[in-house]
């Protein structure tokens, strides 16, 4: 893509020419046009004046979802060694919903999905590849402020990362696209209360919570303190960051709570 020129890469950090990176992966349903939407993920208060924030880095086009965020061997690495795996497991949740003989099975507000095939560690490594492209929405470089991530992507057999990160999936029945990098929430209910008073939901510290969601499946990554507060969600996400493990391929049956989305980006907020 020759529109993208120069810049920082994600993954590497290093200063060069970048390509244009599908989020998700262009062949699991992200190949076809998408209107053009302003996320907010800016200000609290853009937040609860809904669309008003300003415009984020990451941009949904012609091309489908995404954003010249990774440099061109970042971009081949993640595509070659991950995105493939990802794409298969994709598609095989996407053909059990919606397929007519389709195998998912509802329970209790999830979807028990038989999944064959599948090599869980390279799945894990493409949905971090994903928030590390996200990452530069908050304006960041993810290889700067996650080395440790970086390495754990830049090295294919590499089983696991140092520090304290989690990754959870569940399906996206209906709803808005959803991006939401970096923010802190608290355990307060109703309505997750963001603690940052900068006006800025960005922090670098520790202890966020990101959340990206896209065509039929959404991802959440933790940081830190704000593993718990996933974990013991009522929402019960399917926790992937024990997938790291899994490096053959195998059978799983997984189990994806169905939520919707809705603005305004609130992580861990859904429509009952
Ligand atoms: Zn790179």
């Amino acid at each position: 893509m020759g529109k993208c020129g120069e810049g920082y890469c994600q993954i590497c950090g290093e200063y060069k020419k970048l390509s244009f990176e599908h989020v998700p992966p262009r062949s699991a349903y992200n190949d076809t046009p998408v209107a053009a939407v302003q996320m907010p993920i800016g200000s609290v208060e853009s937040l609860s004046s809904d669309l008003d924030g300003p415009p984020m880095t990451m941009y949904l086009n012609k091309k489908g979802a995404g954003a010249c965020t990774l440099c061109i061997d970042c971009n081949n690495l993640t595509g070659g060694s991950y995105g493939r795996y990802f794409v298969s497991a994709a598609k095989q949740i996407h053909d059990a919903v919606y397929s007519k003989s389709g195998s998912a099975v509802p329970k209790d507000n999830h979807l028990q999905i038989p999944l064959h095939d599948i090599v869980p560690a390279r799945i894990l490594k493409q949905v971090v590849a994903m928030f590390a492209s996200i990452y530069s929405s908050s304006g960041n470089l993810f290889a700067e402020n996650h080395r440790e991530l970086s390495d754990y992507l830049l090295n294919v057999n590499a089983r696991g990362w140092a520090g304290e990160h989690a990754f959870f999936m569940y399906f996206q029945k209906a709803g808005y696209a959803r991006l939401i990098s970096n923010v802190y929430v608290t355990r307060e209910e109703p309505s997750l209360e963001l603690l940052n008073k900068s006006g800025s939901v960005i922090d670098l510290g520790r202890d966020t919570i990101s959340e990206f969601a896209f065509g039929f499946l959404g991802y959440i990554w933790a940081h830190g303190e704000s593993i718990d507060i996933v974990r013991s969600s009522s929402h019960s996400f399917l926790d992937i960051t024990d997938w790291r493990k899994e490096q053959e391929k195998r059978d799983l049956i997984i189990s994806l709570p169905a939520l919707t989305t809705f603005p305004p980006q609130i992580p861990l907020t859904y429509a009952q």
